[in-house]
């Protein structure tokens, strides 16, 4: 029966590993090894909304030590320069899934033209402002339709304090070898001397996959046939005096892939992933450097689009960039993290803590659809992108494999955003869901074969809604001061 787990990392996703391990099975002796010498990716700073779930609903973190610690600002969805559109938000709350009753038709029938407040957060948004007000002036903060902004260096130390505070114990040291029985890991043997027994591995080593991939062999499983960057540059820029707070991670399209923006409280982080096929660092730097003039010190990850074949082998499992990687197009990598955390520790409940054969072969099925289906949503976002004629894209418009995401984009192409599409095509289990793939084939006006010619009574009623949501929106709160607010001595969480 497992007892003693070994963590190997000590990068976000062997902390929330530890962290999830030990807060859900209170038993487990949880431990962490991490190499200083190696030290942790540092990169990594948006979410999806399952993060703040993951943390504050399922492991019932408290929110106060979260936000004096790691210091977020909040992402209320991803604003995409994208497509044949100047812009088109993709809120997590729903825009396109849904029907305003007085209306004959789904939201996303009456958007070919114009896509303006749709929702609350798309009017939010659009005015840069992040949270509608309570009667007592006070800012009301969602907790399913909202994700954070976190630099990646603040949440790694949040998360040791946590794990600290937790009983797991952090070791500096790095792993130089591997004893094993077969598939199944004995003890891992430090490079200062000492051996580390356990009944159970995490592999949280990053891109070195020290245990799933180095040691094991595993097969990787490339992405390559529809994510085609390999690279990405990084900078950051100071704020501007009285530059708003972005509630938005922004998306834009560069010549050769896409750059993000996402607003932290004192500066803004800029990174552009591209193609080493199409361009060259320095010429992908210079229009890197060219839009982001203000930008100072740069540098360049390397990464592979992908996922290990099996992620759980005898008694140990990669999570984080360990077990595969996609580029952050959707903020993906904490939120797949979270899923495998969890699946860990109900996998570790449900055995009795002896998982057996059929239950990992299980859990690498469940956890390698959800792999796919994100490589399958981001294929469809370089499908579709008309916006630019370069060579990578006109690439990218040909070549893109979507893979599953054909099924629902055949389904859109014969009837527009029906809300039908959910029942086609889309896993129960799906993280984007129906709203996501509608928020980027509408977003993008991808073409069907139903428009939708509304009447003028339709487009009155339809006119009320988004009024109404913007006159919520106008009267709201911005980043900067719903951050004073909750810094107040008087603010409370409530549960
Ligand atoms: C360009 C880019 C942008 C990204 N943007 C986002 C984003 O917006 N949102 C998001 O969710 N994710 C993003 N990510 C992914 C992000 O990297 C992960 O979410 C994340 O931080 C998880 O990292 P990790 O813990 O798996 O790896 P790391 O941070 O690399 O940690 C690995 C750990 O393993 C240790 N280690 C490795 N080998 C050994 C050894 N032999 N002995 C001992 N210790 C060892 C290291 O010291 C370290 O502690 C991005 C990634 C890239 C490349």
């Amino acid at each position: 029966m497992i007892q003693k787990v070994l963590v190997l990392g000590g990068g976000s996703a062997g902390l929330i590993a530890a962290i999830t391990l030990k807060r859900i099975l209170p038993h487990l002796d949880v431990s962490v090894v991490r190499s200083p010498e190696i030290g942790i990716i540092g990169v990594g700073e948006g979410t999806t909304p399952f993060f703040p779930l993951h943390l504050h609903r399922y492991l019932r973190l408290p929110p106060k030590d979260f936000y004096e610690r790691a210091q977020p600002t909040w992402k209320l969805g991803i604003r995409f320069l994208w497509g044949e559109r100047s812009e088109f938000p993709y809120t997590f709350d729903p825009q396109f899934s849904s029907r305003f009753t007085d209306l004959p038709r789904n939201n996303g029938f009456y958007c070919s033209s114009s896509l303006q407040d749709m929702s609350l957060s798309a009017a939010l948004m659009a005015r840069r402002k992040a949270f509608v007000r309570d009667p007592q002036n006070r800012p009301i903060i969602p907790v399913s339709s909202l994700a954070y902004h976190i630099e990646n260096i603040k949440l790694v130390g949040y998360l040791e304090w946590q794990a600290a505070a937790l009983g797991v114990l952090i070791e500096d040291d790095t792993v130089e070898s591997v004893q094993r029985h077969g598939d199944s890991i004995t003890s891992l043997g430090l490079r200062n001397g000492g051996t580390r027994h356990a009944d159970f591995f995490i592999d949280a080593s990053g891109f070195h996959s020290r245990l799933i991939g180095n040691e094991f062999a595993e097969p990787f499983i490339s992405f390559s046939d529809s994510l085609f960057c390999d690279r990405a540059i990084i900078g950051p820029r100071e704020r501007l005096p009285n530059e708003p707070i972005d509630p938005f991670t922004t998306a834009e399209t560069m010549d050769h892939g896409w750059c993000w923006r996402i607003d932290h409280e004192h500066h803004v982080n800029r990174g552009y992933v591209y193609s080493s096929a199409f361009v060259s660092d320095s010429d992908a730097e210079a229009e890197f450097r060219a839009k982001n003039p203000a930008v100072t010190n740069t540098r360049i990850v390397h990464f592979r689009s992908g996922r290990y074949q099996r992620s759980w082998i005898g008694n140990t499992v990669a999570v984080g960039n360990a077990a595969g990687f996609v580029e952050p197009l959707e903020a993906t990598a904490l939120m797949i993290l979270c899923a495998q955390c969890r699946t860990i520790a109900d996998s570790l409940i449900d055995s009795l803590g002896q998982p057996g054969p059929h239950l990992k072969d299980v859990y690498n099925r469940f956890m390698a659809a959800r792999w796919d289906e994100i490589r399958d949503f981001l294929a469809l976002h370089y499908r579709f992108n008309s916006r630019l004629n370069t060579p990578f894209w006109q690439h990218a418009r040909s070549n893109t494999a979507l893979h599953g995401a054909q099924d629902i984009v055949d389904f859109y192409s014969e009837n527009g955003p029906s809300l039908l599409a959910k029942a086609v095509s889309i896993s129960e289990n799906d993280q984007f869901g129906i709203e996501g793939y509608l928020a980027m084939l509408v977003g993008m006006n991808v073409p069907h074969a139903m428009p939708h010619d509304p009447d003028p009574s339709e487009l009155q009623r339809l006119a009320a809604h988004q009024a109404a949501f913007a006159s919520r929106a106008d009267a709201a709160i911005s980043i900067s001061d719903a951050l004073q607010l909750i810094r107040d001595p008087r603010w409370r969480w409530t549960p």
